[in-house]
């Protein structure tokens, strides 16, 4: 039987997954029982590590150990320094990776080691690469990495509706993303993207926490702002109130004891009502409409050719996200499936589809698609081209051109006797092609002496499933051929790299076991302890008296947490109750 492939949605503020049972996707509860995970980090004093809603409570206590929105600086040489060390943000997306596969493991009881990871549209190559290194380092293999609005699209059932045009409207935590998508026979074309990194749900957050603070200086004179762990509570209530206001026209934000005056501890006491939230974040949220239209406009449609809107992320539930979403399409968004999960649900879908190849290869029948599974068509977001003499850009791959693809060139040398060419990579639209962003560099060397503009190097791009590119040239008179995969130089990880980081997490796994076994072992030793001393109350014979003296052994190895001594004591004290049970009898 072919393994389980989980479909995570590996968000910049939550993240959630989800797995294919009896043809539907479900949404896999954390150990907590909750559907939603925070992608949240705490990395403590001994290097374990927290995920999740417990790392966002330690937050306020921890804030220099704690890691939010770690999304936002996928495929970027950023890195979290926790007790001098550093972390890339490939290794604090594996942290959360992990968690979620160890509450997946245990929930279905089997290992899962394969995952469909969604990623928005708009993410560059280098980004891509990222998520796929943080799923590697956490011990899956990223069977693809697809994109959120697709996955949302396929979570509602589009594929198996008629033909329409779809706008998926993605506002979440720290990212906005609006997709135009086609969908033609069961098959999906991403006609258009366009969207804000840097754009979500913390930064209304961050909208209030200001105005907090400026209230609360105003009344006591006090900056709260210069405590971090202060400033985290703030947020935390300020995210409460903001989503609060989403279903009530007013709420209250009470923070007990936040500050110290002269005269005692200070209650920051506020009303905040919708109206004012909405004044306070307007601009916000009206920042998303010129890339709506942009999008509809890149597609080479009007907003009256959408059939359907379909609303992503939990920020899209503030009704006046809604309303402007509304007005730019004139249309109702649907809201039959859960925002904050349709895009896992997407992801498992997808991870249902691989499975089933899977299956269909494994009992070696022709590798074709099952009928009614949505096939996936991308777009590029950006053009990929290369360098060429005066800083012109050549692009070979234009943007919003579908991959998987391929495409050719053919270049001369501007030198006579030249016998090396370079062509820097880059990715973008400027025509001043070192403006653009640079990807890496493909040289070829040893190219035979002749005069300039006779040498001819044919370049290519191929640009796979998950836009890794491979560019490669070939001298055509030698068939020398020289090749890179491309993913931006500076954060890509070695191989060394990423093993070491694999290592450490797979001792943070044998840490948690470790810690685990621990725990089911005390509990043990405390349950005899209990049955014990119920057997022999306060007698005070010999028998008595000799089951007190281990049941204090026992009890102060295990306030020494020394499992040697424990254990030793448990089979003394077992032996023990068995022998009083015998007398008993
Ligand atoms: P996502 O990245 O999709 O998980 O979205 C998370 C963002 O949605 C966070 O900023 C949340 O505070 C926000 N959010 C969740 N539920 C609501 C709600 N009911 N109203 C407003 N914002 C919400």
């Amino acid at each position: 039987m072919p393994s389980r492939i989980v479909g995570i949605d590996l968000g910049t503020t939550n993240s959630c997954m989800a797995i294919i049972e009896g043809g539907q996707a479900n949404i896999i509860p954390n150990s907590l029982g909750d559907r939603i995970t925070p992608s949240v980090v705490c990395i403590d004093e001994e290097g374990d590590v927290l995920v999740g809603k417990p790392a966002k409570r330690a937050a306020a206590l921890n804030p220099e150990r704690t890691i939010f929105s770690i999304k936002r600086h996928m495929g970027t040489n950023y890195r979290v320094n926790v007790d001098g060390k550093p972390y890339t943000p490939q290794e604090i997306s594996a942290m959360i990776l992990q968690k979620l596969k160890w509450d997946l493991e245990e929930y279905l009881g089997e290992e899962v080691d394969q995952a469909v990871i969604t990623v928005p549209a708009y993410f560059t190559d280098a980004q891509r690469q990222a998520t796929r290194d943080a799923g590697e380092i956490a011990g899956l293999t990223v069977r693809r990495i697809i994109d959120e609005p697709t996955a949302a699209a396929i979570a509602y059932g589009i594929d198996k509706e008629e033909d329409q045009i779809l706008m998926v409207f993605d506002l979440g935590g720290g990212t906005f993303d609006v997709s135009i998508i086609e969908v033609i026979g069961g098959v999906f074309q991403v006609l258009a993207i366009k969207g804000n990194n840097m754009l979500g749900g913390d930064d209304f957050d961050q909208r209030v926490v200001t105005w907090m603070v400026e209230e609360f200086k105003a009344k006591h004179g006090i900056d709260l702002s210069l405590d971090k762990g202060t400033v985290y509570k703030l947020r935390a209530a300020a995210e409460q109130a903001k989503i609060e206001l989403s279903s009530a026209q007013k709420t209250n934000i009470l923070l007990e004891a936040i500050a110290m005056s002269d005269s005692g501890p200070l209650t920051l006491d506020m009303d905040l009502t919708r109206a004012k939230f909405e004044s306070m974040v307007e601009d916000l949220i009206q920042s998303t409409v010129k890339p709506t239209q942009q999008a509809i406009e890149d597609a080479g449609l009007t907003p009256a050719d959408i059939n359907t809107i379909i609303l992503v992320g939990g920020s899209t539930r503030i009704p006046m996200v809604q309303q402007v979403v509304q007005k730019i399409v004139s249309k109702e968004p649907r809201r039959d499936v859960n925002p904050d999960e349709v895009v896992a649900m997407g992801a498992a879908y997808q991870s249902g589809l691989l499975a089933s190849l899977d299956e269909e290869l494994e009992m070696s029948a022709a590798d074709r698609m099952p009928a009614d599974n949505p096939v996936i068509v991308h777009l590029t977001p950006f053009s990929l081209g290369v360098g060429l003499v005066n800083d012109q850009y050549g692009i070979l791959i234009e943007r919003n051109a579908t991959y998987p693809t391929e495409a050719k060139d053919y270049f001369t040398s501007t030198r006579d006797f030249q016998t090396a060419i370079s062509f820097p990579i880059y990715e973008g639209e400027e025509q001043i092609a070192s403006t653009n962003t640079f990807l890496d560099m493909l040289r070829i060397d040893g190219l035979p002496p002749a005069p300039r503009g006779i040498p001819r190097i044919e370049v290519t791009f191929r640009l796979n499933h998950d836009r890794i590119l491979e560019a490669t040239a070939r001298d055509l008179t030698t068939g020398n051929e020289v090749s890179v995969t491309v993913v931006a130089t500076d954060n890509r990880l070695g191989e060394q790299e990423k093993a070491r980081m694999t290592r450490e997490a797979r001792q943070r796994v044998t840490r948690m076991l470790e810690q685990r076994v621990k725990e089911t072992l005390f509990n043990q030793a405390e349950s005899l302890i209990f049955r014990a001393e119920k057997m022999i109350g306060d007698n005070s014979d010999p028998t008595a008296i000799e089951t007190r003296s281990i049941v204090d052994a026992l009890q102060r190895a295990l306030d020494k947490g020394d499992t040697q001594q424990i254990n030793a004591n448990m089979t003394k004290l077992s032996d023990q109750i068995t022998r009083l049970e015998a007398a008993e009898y």
